[in-house]
């Protein structure tokens, strides 16, 4: 029996802010959405309609896991139509939830990898620090013990400053990733593909799909045995392409719209 499995990243690939709607059509004829995230009491992120009745379809025909750099906590707000999938990556392929629980055997396993391959999260944080210029740093946050980000305004951060915290972090075994107004550092060795492989095995997936808009879900997409990107985001900034993931055009909402239809057509062999 084929077991597909559907590993998606949610931040501007399934899921959208109205900043990342880029909604192209005029008002009159723009597609009625629906808030899939409370933040503080006001909507945050939104699916379109057509796709929440594709992603009912999909939880339904396939094992959905969300793949996010959100942490566990950040990732509960989250409410996409169909049943609460049994498992979900959270905190880049730092934390396994299953039914809701991080797996604690998973997380020894990364931190033990982390330890081995990266420089502390201390020193990556210090060098995420110095230069930085309350102009543009709003927020500096830890997730989970695992990595660090900041809330920027983008408009203002020196791109100088940028290629050389990129440049050191790459050379200390840390990936450095601009997404929105957030600016991740993330070790190496904390990956989403690994992740994706761990629930594969314990699935017994005969068929990977996974989607991702940014640098972090690059070894997701790879890993995948077929991938989408959208049309925005990091990846398409670099026009990065990959065999097995296919650039779409889409862009926006309307991209997560199409992701989700290509994952039901991919799981029905299509
Ligand atoms: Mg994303």
């Amino acid at each position: 029996m084929s077991r597909v499995l559907v590993a998606s990243d949610l931040d501007r690939t399934l899921i959208y802010s109205a900043r990342a709607l880029a909604l192209t059509d005029p008002d009159e004829r723009a597609p009625r959405l629906l808030c899939v995230e409370v933040y503080e009491g006001a909507p945050l992120s939104y699916v379109t309609e057509t796709a929440a009745a594709l992603l009912t379809e999909l939880a339904a025909r396939t094992v959905f896991v969300p793949t996010t750099t959100r942490t566990p906590a950040q990732y509960a707000r989250v409410h996409l139509p169909g049943p609460p999938p049994r498992f979900a990556i959270c905190a880049n392929g730092g934390r396994i939830l299953v039914d809701g629980e991080s797996d604690p055997d998973w997380s020894r396993r990364v931190e033990r990898a982390v330890a081995a391959d990266s420089a502390p999260l201390a020193a990556m944080r210090e060098r995420l620090l110095d230069g930085a210029d309350p102009e543009w740093l709003h927020k500096e946050r830890v997730a989970e013990d695992l990595f660090a980000y900041l809330v920027v305004d983008r408009a203002r951060l020196p791109a100088d400053w940028l290629d050389e915290t990129a440049a050191w972090a790459h050379a200390h075994g840390w990936t450095v990733s601009l997404q929105g107004r957030k600016l991740y550092a993330v070790p190496r060795a904390l990956t989403k593909s690994a992740a994706l492989n761990e629930v594969a095995a314990r699935t017994g997936a005969t068929l990977t799909l996974a989607a991702g808009d940014s640098l972090l879900d690059a070894d997701l997409l790879t890993a995948a045995d077929r991938a989408w990107r959208p049309g925005h985001g990091e990846l398409a900034d670099q026009d990065w392409r990959h065999e097995g993931v296919t650039a779409l055009a889409e862009a926006g909402v309307a991209a997560g719209e199409e992701i989700v239809r290509r994952f039901l057509k991919a799981a029905a062999g299509e």
